[in-house]
């Protein structure tokens, strides 16, 4: 039997080919090629019936700053590489390309998506869609560049990474200011536009403010709860509660799930937010190919193993409708919600 369908609301594909899978425990290889080890690839995705990928457009660059470095482990409670917003244009615009070589080289397999027929087709199982999603706003110089993204096929905008912006607080800042009056502008663009607004790596206050402001629904992509593992890059849940307040959905994340990583905490921290928040919240955050220095829960190595989690969450109570709002049908709300708004004619 074929497992649910699958939305994954966050992957770094592109920073694999980018930075020449550095980093990860996989060599780098052609993505039609079931490469072992390697989170997912066109293989994968058809045999775990991915329909809808999430997919990362990073725009940082490694550094060896050790301020940097300290504010990260502080975040994150663990050492690991670190990363400043430079170039940011450049760096966006690079792996914006990836996924469109992606797309050209695999035309049978890959549509990006930027129209509802696009949705449609992805969701037919006929092409693994990727929605191109940038991961943070440091490339926006000013509000007019969100519609040039636009234009190039971005459906999604996380307002920050962990380092403050211009536009809104991370969840690693030192002064938690919540959204400027220019991230204010940003939200109401981007719901014009139709693109959703993800608040992973976002602090407290841009959470609660954000909610207040977006007409559409909000998400934040990939993340656990404090509830799981109490780390400021965790949600709280006056956090879940605002996204839930707009209809919205939070991604479990295959990282930030303290010692006990593997499918069992995984599933836990499902459960928690299931039995505290109802179903219609869950959706599917991985993270795959961004989780760096850091393995994937055991149990989780890749993409194709989430049948298994479907089949423990089932052991624990959850029901097969609920289990399909967690596995696909939460996130198709949200980006049909979003679809609406979408005008292929640039104006
Ligand atoms: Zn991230």
């Amino acid at each position: 039997m074929k497992s649910f369908p699958i939305i994954d609301l966050h992957q770094d594909i592109s920073y694999y080919y980018v930075s020449g899978a550095s980093g990860l425990t996989f060599k780098l290889g052609d993505f039609d090629v079931d490469m072992p080890g390697r989170h997912g690839d066109i293989p994968k995705f058809r045999e775990a019936n991915v329909r809808i990928i999430f997919s990362s457009v990073f725009c940082l660059l490694s550094t060896i700053s050790p301020r940097i470095k300290e504010q990260l482990k502080r975040g994150y409670a663990v050492e690991l590489r670190a990363w400043t917003p430079k170039a940011t244009h450049t760096t966006a615009l690079e792996h914006i390309k990836v996924y469109y070589k992606l797309a050209k080289m695999y035309p049978d397999d890959i549509v990006l998506i930027s129209t509802r027929d696009d949705i449609d087709t992805a969701i037919r199982g006929d092409k693994i869609g990727f929605l191109l999603a940038l991961e943070g706003t440091y490339m926006l110089e000013d509000l007019d560049d969100l519609q040039l993204y636009y234009n190039l096929g971005i459906r999604s905008i996380q307002l920050t990474w962990n380092f403050d912006t211009r536009y809104a607080a991370s969840c690693m800042s030192a002064k938690d200011y919540g959204l400027t009056g220019e991230g204010e502008e940003l939200i109401r663009e981007a719901n014009r536009l139709g693109m959703i607004i993800d608040l992973a790596h976002a602090s407290k206050r841009t959470h609660l403010e954000a909610a207040e402001i977006s007409k559409l629904p909000l998400i934040n992509s990939h993340v656990n709860p404090k509830k799981i593992h109490d780390i400021p890059r965790n949600l709280d849940d006056e956090m879940y509660e605002a996204i839930k307040k707009t209809g919205g959905v939070v991604g479990f994340m295959c990282d930030l799930l303290g010692k006990k990583k593997d499918i069992e905490t995984y599933a836990d921290s499902i459960m928690y937010v299931y039995e505290t928040f109802g179903p219609d919240i869950l959706a599917i955050g991985t993270d795959y190919f961004g989780l760096i220095d850091s393995a994937p829960p055991r149990g989780l190595e890749d993409i194709t193993k989430f049948r298994n989690l479907f089949n423990l969450l089932a052991k624990k109570g959850m029901s097969q409708t609920d289990i399909e709002k967690l596995a696909y049908k939460n996130a198709l709300r949200v980006i049909l919600e979003h679809a609406k708004n979408w005008k292929t004619k640039i104006p």
